[in-house]
This record gives structure tokens, sequence and C-alpha cells, in this order.
């Protein structure tokens, strides 16, 4: 089968070379190759084989080839990998030991690879359901990967085929299309990060960032919160989907103007520090959803949250240079947001993903304008290039479509 594979000597190689050669300026595309790769196999009787329709390439995806992304977690990760979290597809075979699964079924994958998928008695973590924060991800029937896409045993949606354990397998609703179903992975990101402090009526939701994420969030919040949302953008088309989704007001980020207009309107007085931007202080918002995760995502959540606020990171941050200042003296409780896997709402228990999906089914969500591009995995580079040139391609969500 054809895919984008990548490895760690690759990642390494570029790596060193970028921090020894300071004129070194690698292309997003120089990380991953397009090759003709051995078919990926069932790892045994409970897993199933996906034929990919789209694939998403999300924020973190581009971290990782712009050589961001920390080696922290390597260990949990195993190559040559075929890369692509975001998966939607056909079922194309089923092993013996899975019941209510069948060839043609139109499925979004789970992509987290904790101890049911591993064949290993479940750890603390995933005996609570919370097999994002799994402390196996190196164990068990399969190679070591925290998630599909970082595991070289079950390729990823960077590829034509995908395996997944049979507890990985979402049913997509008949009403409900490819395009639509892949921004449910999104959307389970956003929901399990505002899950973290959910807003009340009365509050107010700073939400930095309207990418993918950022926008995400946004629907999440419409979905179980009446809190007022203030969104930032980059970008005036991102400005724009943002209020469509239902934000009260989005600020145009601008300098530190965007920092001292939301400070005033959450009843701040500004203070303007020597050599600093301005500093909100005596008011700002209850909560604020970074779904960036950089430096300056992060300097405008601890100037926007008030004393004792919650700032929720979603958006993924890994070697970031930034001043903890404001987050010191407002005393800002910081949660952090990790992909997502069980809910309880009223009492009953979901898989977020699943939640995610039936607010899509239902209408609830309007994830309609939220993929922009799509390419065949032969046009990568530019693929790539359009998923990182935002403001000149007003891309949203690029994704990768297969026959
Ligand atoms: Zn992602
Ligand atoms: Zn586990």
């Amino acid at each position: 089968m054809k895919a984008l594979t990548l490895t760690i000597d690759k990642y390494i190689q570029l790596r060193q070379k970028q921090e020894t050669d300071i004129n070194f300026r690698p292309n997003i595309y120089d990380l991953v190759e397009l090759k003709e790769v051995p078919d990926v196999n069932l790892i045994n009787e409970n897993w199933v084989k996906i034929k990919v329709k789209i694939g998403g390439i999300c924020g973190a995806d581009l971290n990782l080839l712009s050589l961001k992304t920390s080696t922290c977690l390597s260990n949990f990760s195993s190559f040559p990998a075929i890369p692509g979290h975001e998966i939607v597809g056909l079922i194309t075979e089923v092993g013996s030991n899975v019941k209510n699964i069948s060839i043609g079924d139109k499925v979004i994958i789970d992509e987290n690879l904790g101890c049911e998928a591993r064949g290993l008695v479940p750890c603390d973590s995933c005996s609570k359901g919370e097999y994002n924060l799994c402390s196996n991800y190196d164990k068990g029937d399969l190679s070591p990967g925290a998630i599909i896409g970082y595991c070289k045993d079950t390729g990823g949606s960077w590829g034509e085929f995908v395996v997944a354990h049979k507890s990985q397998v979402l049913k997509i609703p008949e009403s409900v299309s490819f395009e639509q179903a892949l921004v449910a992975e999104p959307l389970a990101c956003a929901i399990h990060g505002i899950f973290k402090h959910l807003p009340r009526d009365d509050e107010n939701c700073v939400v930095i960032g309207c990418g993918t994420i950022g926008l995400a969030t946004i629907l999440a919040l419409k979905s179980f919160s009446n809190c007022n949302i203030i969104a930032t953008a980059k970008y005036a088309f991102q400005s724009e989907l943002a209020e469509k989704l239902g934000a009260d007001e989005v600020f145009l980020v601008k300098k530190d103007l965007h920092i001292k207009k939301i400070g005033r309107k959450l009843g701040c007085r500004i203070l303007s520090p020597v050599m600093e931007d301005a500093l909100p202080i005596g008011g700002g918002a209850d909560i604020v959803i970074d779904s960036v995760g950089n430096a300056s995502s992060l300097a405008n959540s601890m100037r926007l949250v008030k004393a004792k606020g919650t700032v929720i990171l979603i958006g993924y941050p890994s070697y970031l240079e930034i001043d903890w200042t404001p987050f010191m003296a407002k005393e800002t409780h910081i949660v952090a947001s990790n992909i997502f896997s069980n809910l309880t709402i009223n009492n009953e228990k979901k898989r977020t993903l699943q939640v995610a999906l039936d607010l899509i089914e239902s209408g609830q969500a309007n994830v309609k304008n939220f993929i922009s591009h799509k390419f065949s995995i032969n046009d990568y580079k530019k693929a790539f290039e359009v998923a990182s040139n935002k403001s000149q391609n007003n891309s949203i969500k690029t994704v990768f479509i297969y026959d």
C-alpha cells in the first residue's frame, strides 16, 4: 500500500542539523517520505482492518513536521510509523473474535492504544476508563505507540489502510458524511478539554485561537454551557467562522491591542509594564482555553485569566520559552487536556468521541465548514504547505482523501 512514512532517525537527523546549522531551513514535508510499504495486518482475532477514506492533518502533526515535537515520549512510539490519527473509512476485514462490526461498515477510529487494545490487564488509568493516560503504551500485543499514527504495527491515516482493535471502532451514522465524521476527532479533544472545568452559564470564557481546535471548542461550549464566549483569532476568515459558530465576540490578534480590549471588556484595569505586553488586572475571564499551545497563546492566556481563574491547555505545547510571571501573580490554575477518553454526563458514561459524533448527527454541532482543503497523498507536499500557511490559503482543516 502507499503511505507517508516517518522514522525517528530522520527526525533526529533533521533536528541535529537544525541545531548545528543556523542557515538550515527544512521544508515542512522533509520529515516524511511517500513510499510503497507492506500492507498492515490484523494484530490478532480482536482487530479489524479499515480502508481509509479521509485522513486529517492536525496542529500536533504540523508541530511534528516542523520538528517542534518533544522526544520526551519517544518510548511510547515505534518506527517506521505512518502518521495520521484522524481516521474515517470502511471496514475491509474483521477478526474472528469481533462481533457487531461488519465488512463495509462506515467507521471512525478512536486512536488511543491503551491496555484494552494491547490485550493487557488495565493499568490504574485504563481501569477508570482514562485510557488517554495509560501507562502501558510500550507493552502488550503490539509495538510501542500511544496512538495510531505513532505505532509501527497499525498504520495511520496518511496511508491507505489502518488496523484497529475492535474497542477503538465507532460506527458513523447513515446521515453523517465521512467529512463531517472526521471532525468528531478534534471536537472530542475540545469536549474533553472543556469538561476539565466546564464554565457555568454566568461565567466568561475566553478561547485563544480559532483554528480547528479553537472552533471546535466554541462548538463544544455552545453545546454544554451558556457561558459568554470571547475568542481571539489570528485571521479574519477564522473570526467570521467563529462568530457564525456562536462566539459572542471575536477579537483579531494585533500586538497587545486585543489584550487591552478584551481586558477592558472583562472589567480589568490595564497595566503597561516596561518592555512587556499589556497586563490586565482586577477582572478577567473565569476560564481561558488555549487551543494553540505556543508561547504567544500562553502569554495571552495568562494575561486574560482572572486572579485564581483557570487556564485549560488543549493545544499541545512542548519546548517553549515563556515568562510565567502573570500566572504566578494571579495564582492561576492550569489544567492540561490530553486527547480524550470517556466522559460522564448525567450519570451516563460514554466515549467522548461518541459524544462528539452524536452532536454532529443531531445537527447541534455544525461542522460543515471545517474541512477547507482536500488532497491526494501524492500531493502531500502541497497539502502540508496549505495546512501550515493558514493566512495565504484560508485553511482550516486540511485532509488527505482516498478513492
Ligand atoms: Zn490531532
Ligand atoms: Zn492502560
